[in-house]
């Protein structure tokens, strides 16, 4: 076992192999690592431990978006892109109320569909692909919102991101990672991702899925997105206040 095998936290430091290590050493050794070479094994361990951490630190563990149904996530995730989730929720009860089944929103007419979610933004956008993709639900899968990656992505306006977040919140699949910007953003400033993959949502989450264990990918994802909102706020980073500053590759190079 090595250095990167830390057992667990207890008060003022940790258990490593059965020796109790004061935070501040454990952290020097983090930032040692951090600078030196990394090899993806290393990686992958620091990428756990992260995750770890913001399990502790958040107790989020589903989307803050309502919805009732399988069909009702998709359409809220949908609305959520470029709006944030509080105004999502304040559209979505008369627009639930309104259309009750997914034939509903087939049939519906593109006017009336984009006057109840215009405050969300992209209405135009937004209103044409909900309703193209309760139109392909009805045609090719029988009106059931399917719980498959592959299918979900023949819908309109559906991409991997949704696609794991409606699998993981509606259906309690884990996926995959959702790559949204805040994810982007944070998992470059850690130094969890190469320089190819910066600002390429697909390749960041082929390489976290390979970092991280399945049973984090859902979590890390929708917990990194809190982290962002919280402390890792694009431009402002409180890396003074952070949790994970030792764990960062661009937070433990930096004075605060
Ligand atoms: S140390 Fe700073 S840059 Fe790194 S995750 Fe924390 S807030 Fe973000």
């Amino acid at each position: 076992m090595g250095v990167w095998t830390y057992g667990f936290a207890v008060s003022g430091g940790l258990c490593v192999n059965g020796v109790f290590v004061c935070t501040a050493l454990l952290r020097y050794n983090f930032l040692m690592k951090i600078s030196a070479k990394e090899t993806l094994g290393q990686k992958s361990t620091r990428a756990s431990e992260i995750a770890k951490r913001l399990i502790r630190m958040y107790k989020r563990r589903k989307t803050v978006l309502d919805f009732g149904s399988p069909w009702e996530c998709l359409v809220a995730v949908q609305l959520s892109a470029q709006c944030t989730d509080k105004r999502v929720n304040l559209v979505t009860p008369a627009l639930f109320k309104k259309y009750k089944k997914i034939g509903d929103y087939a049939l519906a007419p593109i006017s009336e569909l984009e006057k109840m979610i215009r405050s969300t933004g992209f209405y135009k956008n937004k209103a044409r692909n909900i309703k193209a993709a309760a139109g392909k639900v009805v045609a090719d899968f029988n009106g059931v919102l399917p719980s498959e990656m592959e299918d979900l992505l023949t819908l309109p306006g559906i991409a991997r991101k949704s696609a794991n977040v409606i699998l993981f919140n509606a259906f309690d699949i884990i996926s995959g990672v959702a790559v949204d910007t805040h994810v982007m953003r944070i998992t470059k400033l850690l130094g969890l991702i190469s320089k190819g993959a910066v600002g390429k949502p697909e390749k960041i989450e082929k390489e976290l899925i390979e970092l991280l264990p399945k049973k984090y990918w859902a979590l890390f994802s929708l917990l990194i997105t809190e982290h962002g909102r919280e402390i890792c706020i694009a431009r402002r980073p409180k890396c003074g206040e952070c949790r994970v500053r030792d764990l960062c590759e661009y937070g433990s190079t930096i004075k605060v």
